[in-house]
Parts: structure tokens; C-alpha cells; sequence
């Protein structure tokens, strides 16, 4: 008898849906803060361009790396915003820096290869890395040491079958950037190595520290790192599934093969339109850049205020605080403060268990929507402080400890 249960491929069946869906369809009075997405529209040049695009009869199958004018913009882009040197041929254009990384890790992952992951982490690596038979090796960093991958750590999580270092610098949930210091350090690590590097820097352009470094930088790792990106964080164009996979053409090519196969070409339509967003729109990026980092300042303060000990977010547009006070679990936590105190948080525990104790808080939001957002969060912390006082009262009068201060 056919059992669509077991026709699920193994690995599959093994992986854990992404089980945040009920953070993100609310009801109408509760704030969100849960979207990993720019809450501006595509700059309007950049829409213009794929409607001239769509008319001119611009639909049909574009070249398999990407249109040549769009490689070659994103090589001067990379050079005049990053001081990154990638030939235009050295530059595959992707559905979205997910397919950048999926392809990525198929062209190298074997059964049983070993990928470093420090976490918490953006909750798609994981199991897109299982998927293909690769074993995930988490290295948690913690908020002691400001939630980045030291060289120590490193060295220790390094066995014979690594095979990949994922880094992800501006950090999806943390919003930690790297200095040059610490990745002079990873560097030394990894060239004593066979392993390939992959940074996924979808966020380097909301980097709010005056230079965003880059691994790519440091000597002997251009030649084994593959540079991801896209346009749907800086550039505001989610919806138009457009990335970037940059590296030597040995590394290059071998990922240009599994796209061929998989889907064959990015859409050329929204091809057109980053093509604008590079040439013609550096000016909405940069008003937008701004106010994230407002939206930063404000947001980073008022979780201060709260008391939620936190580090101070460096770039992309999330930050971390940690709620272990409260002895909830994050998703306890969440679903407590989306039914009490009407705001939608992500728990931490879906960023790998690195993130457990945490919440991520986006702040791609407008800045009437966090005030508002804030004060609820913080009746909520204070409603919990009060609750976790007034239970633990009763002990105190039997064994007259003194009270507990957060
Ligand atoms: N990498 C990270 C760290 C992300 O946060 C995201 C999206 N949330 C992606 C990759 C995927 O982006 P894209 O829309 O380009 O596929």
C-alpha cells in the first residue's frame, strides 16, 4: 500500500519544520516584530526598470551565470562599496542568497562532511546542510563573548571531515559584526586547513560600524571563500528572489553546474531591476541604512532601559536579548508575551540551540510601530518580574533569604 508518510525521503522526515509560522500570521492588535525583512518598498527606479524590462519582451530565459551587465555591475559594486576584488566572471547570479547557499553547500558537501556552524544562526542553514548528508558541527558563541566565533572555539570544533566554515557577519539573529582582529585570528585557523570558507553577507551593506570587514580580506582566503549575497535587505527587493555567489571561478564553476540543473537561470526580469538598484539607487540604500540605525539606537536603548542584558547590534536589523531571568524558555516567552502583552518576538531556540535563552527582536519596522512595541515589552518584563517576586515569596518567609533583584 503506498504510505505517503514513508515516501518522505529520510532526511527530510529527520528535520523539524520551521516552526515559527505562528509568529508571523497574527491577529490584528498584536505588533509584529518578528519579519527578517525591510519594511521600505523596492526604490521605485528599480521597479521602473523591470516594468521597461517586461515590455521591451525582456522574459525569456537569461544567461545561466546571470545577464553581463548585472555581473559586472555587482563586481564594481563589490570593489567601490567593499574593496573586494571579483571579476565579473567570478560573479553567478542566484534565486536569492538562498540558492547561493543551497547550491553552494551541494557542490561540496559528501555524506557525513562536516560544516561549522557557529550559532545562533539563521534557522535555514541547518537543515539544507543535512539535507545533502553534511553534519552540522555547532560552535555556540555565547553573549559573554559578544556572540562571535573566536579562533579557539574554532580550532577546537576543526576534525579531519571539516569540510566548510560558515560565517555570517552582520548576524542574522544576533546583529554582530566582525573587526578585521577577529577575522586575522579565524584566518590563521582556517589556512592551516582544507577547509572552505563560506560568508554569507547578505547583510555587509547595513553594516552601521564605519568599515565592514570581510574574511575574503585576510591572506591565503580568497582563494577557498565563497562570497554570498543579494538584493533583498539592502536594496529592499525580497520579493524579487535575486543573489549573488562570488568566488575563483574552481569554486565558481562547480556551483554554476548544480544551477544549471536546478533552475537553470535567475528571473531576468528582476535581473533588470537590480541592475538599477546598483546603478541608480545607492541613494534610497543609503536612506534606508540611516534609518535602521535609528531605528537601532532607539531600540538597542530602550532594551537597556528594560534591562534585558543584550549585545549592541553592529549591523542588519535584529538584536538578541537574552530572557533567561524570566526562567522561561524562549517560546514560553513568546507565546506569552504575543498573548499578554500583544507583541510578536522570535524565540531563540529557532536559531539553533545556541539561541535558547534569547529572543530576536527585528526592528525593520517604523519608529511609531517599536515605540509602541517597547513600552508593551516592557509592562510585559515587569509584569514577569513582579509574578517571579510575588511566587518566590513564600520561600523566603520560610528560610528568610532576601529577595531576588534582576
Ligand atoms: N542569509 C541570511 C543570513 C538571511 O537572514 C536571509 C534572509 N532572511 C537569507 C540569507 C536569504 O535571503 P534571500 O532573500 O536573498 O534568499
Amino acid at each position: 500500500m503506498f504510505d505517503p508518510i514513508k515516501a518522505q525521503s529520510k532526511k527530510l522526515a529527520a528535520i523539524a519544520p520551521l516552526g515559527i509560522g505562528k509568529f508571523f500570521s497574527l491577529p490584528e492588535d498584536v505588533i509584529s516584530l518578528g519579519l527578517g525583512e525591510p519594511d521600505f518598498d523596492t526604490p521605485a527606479k528599480a521597479a521602473a526598470a523591470a516594468m521597461a524590462a517586461i515590455e521591451k519582451g525582456y522574459t525569456h530565459y537569461p544567461a545561466s551565470e546571470g545577464l553581463w551587465e548585472l555581473r559586472s555591475a555587482t563586481s564594481a559594486y563589490l570593489r567601490k562599496r567593499f574593496q573586494l576584488d571579483y571579476a565579473p566572471e567570478e560573479v553567478l547570479i542566484t534565486v536569492g542568497g538562498s540558492e547561493a547557499f543551497d547550491s553552494s553547500v551541494r557542490a561540496f558537501i559528501e555524506d557525513g562532511d562536516e560544516v561549522i556552524v557557529p550559532e545562533p544562526t539563521f534557522s535555514c542553514y541547518e537543515p539544507i546542510i543535512e539535507l545533502v548528508g553534511g553534519k552540522v558541527v555547532p560552535v555556540i558563541t555565547t553573549l559573554e563573548e559578544g556572540f562571535k566565533l573566536t579562533a579557539e572555539k574554532l580550532r577546537q570544533a576543526i576534525t579531519p571531515r571539516t569540510k566548510i566554515l560558515l560565517l555570517n557577519y552582520p548576524n542574522n539573529p544576533t546583529g554582530v559584526d566582525m573587526t578585521e582582529e577577529d577575522y586575522r585570528q579565524i584566518a590563521q585557523v582556517v589556512a592551516e586547513t582544507n577547509i572552505i570558507v563560506i560568508t554569507d553577507e547578505i547583510y555587509a551593506e547595513l553594516s552601521y560600524s564605519e568599515h565592514h570587514p570581510c574574511i575574503v580580506q585576510q591572506p591565503g582566503m580568497r582563494e577557498r571563500t565563497l562570497y554570498l549575497s543579494g538584493f533583498s535587505k539592502a536594496h529592499a527587493m525580497t520579493g524579487w528572489r535575486l543573489g549573488y555567489v562570488c568566488g575563483p571561478t574552481y569554486l565558481i564553476d562547480p556551483i554554476h553546474k548544480v544551477h544549471q540543473y536546478s533552475v537553470m537561470c535567475a528571473s531576468g526580469v528582476a535581473q533588470y531591476a537590480a541592475l538599477a538598484a546598483l546603478n541608480h539607487c545607492q541613494e534610497d540604500v543609503a536612506k534606508m541604512t540611516a534609518a535602521y540605525r535609528q531605528r537601532r539606537d532607539f531600540v538597542y536603548r530602550r532594551i537597556c532601559e528594560i534591562g534585558l542584558p543584550c549585545v549592541k547590534p553592529e549591523g542588519a536589523f535584529y538584536i538578541l536579548p537574552s530572557i533567561r531571568e524570566t526562567g522561561m524558555t524562549s517560546l514560553e516567552f513568546c507565546e506569552r508575551l504575543m498573548e499578554e502583552g500583544r507583541v510578536a518576538v522570535i524565540p531563540g531556540s529557532a536559531f539553533g540551540a545556541g539561541g535558547e535563552g534569547f529572543v530576536r527582536i527585528s526592528y525593520a519596522y517604523d519608529m511609531d510601530t517599536l515605540r509602541e512595541a517597547m513600552n508593551r515589552i516592557e509592562s510585559f518584563v515587569k509584569k514577569c518580574r513582579k509574578d517571579q517576586i510575588a511566587a518566590a515569596k513564600p520561600a523566603f518567609a520560610l528560610n528568610g533569604e532576601k529577595a531576588v533583584s534582576f
